[in-house]
């Protein structure tokens, strides 16, 4: 394999690959992940759950029932939108979870929320497109849309979600904008949550400027402290807003299931997209996550999951509180797996990460540049705090405190 690598480097094959392909914003990030990788340094890098609270003994007994239940239909090719069952627990937690009323018609069964961001921008994304990202953004969704070449317009995100007098100005310049993403509860990267007023103006911005919304929202559930707030769809009026969650962060990533919600029109039109990229998600997975919802209580798997994150969440504020330089500024996350770090203007986390951090703390975080469409805020990273023990975290941070501290001062 490396040789062929080096062979396709040697004959310059680049030449031959397509734009999308080499404009794609995240390239660098495989150094940071490699180096996260290495069992001497502590990762605050990745957005990985805690290993140990995987319900594996749930999930092996949901796997063996359902082969066992649905017999040889099981390995059967099956529809595109994904098992009737299923999609009616998940239009039922819509309902519970986040205050949007919808049909099992409305839910579509994806490979992970990524694929439902790719989806949706496949269907609305032209080259060049306009649309709308928040600064910062997840990095993985701009991964996706960069495939599809569009134009970004970056609008800030503060404690309360994304800045609507500068997406309002923005809309006002440049009405061309197709597409708004937002992940508006616990924020990747930031961890913060939009709050209930930015959601209404928001929707109103989308019906007055004829612009579809995704509302990408994995941490809803991932709450440690104050009340949840209706999903942006809640305050859907016109069937422009598609939501996409995932069963990753509170069963398994490794279960590769998502789901998105869209009004009948659009389904359509996503059911044939992704009916032409992979047929349809792996049906024994689809059959054990709806066996696993039918045997366990999944909302009291999810109690145990924010008890437990609860504490890494404050383990990590506790020691930056500490540890951290007083001019170096921090988000108080009330969910999610997140913590946003803006260091001095002219500090670049990235040059600081490789040159300084990992080499002599062993520590890792995500700087920020690729984490902005634009590249050009350099002086912020994420730190994540789910999946290391409350000691590690505590650990690491001092590390990495003791060498912000002369940062800082400079
Ligand atoms: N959206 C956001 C905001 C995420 O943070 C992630 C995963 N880190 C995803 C989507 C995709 O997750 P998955 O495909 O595992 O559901």
């Amino acid at each position: 394999m490396i040789f062929a690598k080096k062979l396709a480097e040697a004959l310059n094959m680049k030449n031959l690959f397509a734009d999308r392909v080499l404009n794609n914003s995240t390239a660098d990030l495989d150094e940071i992940f490699k180096n996260s990788a290495n069992p001497e340094n502590i990762s605050f890098s990745g957005g990985f759950p805690d290993n140990h609270l995987f319900p594996e003994a749930d999930l092996k007994q949901a796997y063996q029932d359902a082969i066992t239940n649905d017999g040889p239909a099981i390995f059967q090719y099956q529809t595109t939108q994904g098992p009737l069952a299923l999609r009616k627990k998940i239009a039922a937690r819509m309902q519970q979870h986040a205050e949007v009323p919808t049909t099992a018609n409305e839910v579509m069964l994806t490979q992970g929320g990524q694929q439902a961001i790719d989806l949706v921008a496949k269907l609305v994304l032209n080259h060049g497109d306009a649309m709308i990202v928040e600064g910062p953004t997840y990095m993985g969704a701009l991964a996706a849309f960069d495939t599809y070449e569009p134009t970004y317009y970056e609008v800030p995100v503060d404690q309360h979600g994304m800045d609507i007098r500068v997406l309002r100005k923005t809309l006002r310049q440049h009405p061309e904008i197709k597409l708004i993403y937002t992940v508006p509860d616990f924020h990747n990267p930031t961890g913060t949550t939009m709050s209930i007023k930015r959601r209404q103006e928001l929707v109103a911005l989308a019906n007055q400027y004829n612009c579809l919304i995704l509302e990408d929202s994995p941490y809803r559930d991932l709450r440690y402290n104050g009340k949840s707030v209706p999903a942006v769809k809640h305050f859907d009026t016109e069937g422009r807003v598609i939501f996409i969650s995932s069963f990753s962060k509170i069963l398994s990533p490794a279960l590769r299931t998502g789901w998105l919600v869209a009004d009948e029109h659009l389904m359509t039109e996503l059911i044939n997209l992704k009916s032409a990229i992979d047929v349809q998600s792996p049906n024994v997975t689809l059959a054990a996550v709806n066996t696993y919802l039918d045997e366990h209580d999944l909302d009291a798997h999810i109690a145990k999951l924010n008890a437990a994150y609860k504490v890494k969440r404050d383990a990590m504020l506790t020691a930056m509180d500490r540890y951290f330089p007083k001019n170096v500024q921090y988000t108080r996350p009330n969910g999610g797996f997140f913590i946003w770090v803006t260091l001095p203007d002219n500090v670049d986390a990235h040059e600081l990460l490789t040159d300084v951090i990992l080499p002599q703390a062993h520590v890792a975080y995500v700087p920020s540049s690729c984490q902005f469409a634009s590249r050009k805020v350099k002086n912020g990273f994420r730190l994540n705090y789910t999946s290391l023990a409350p000691v590690t975290i505590t650990r690491g941070i001092q590390r990495l405190g003791a060498l912000l501290q002369p940062q800082a001062a400079a």
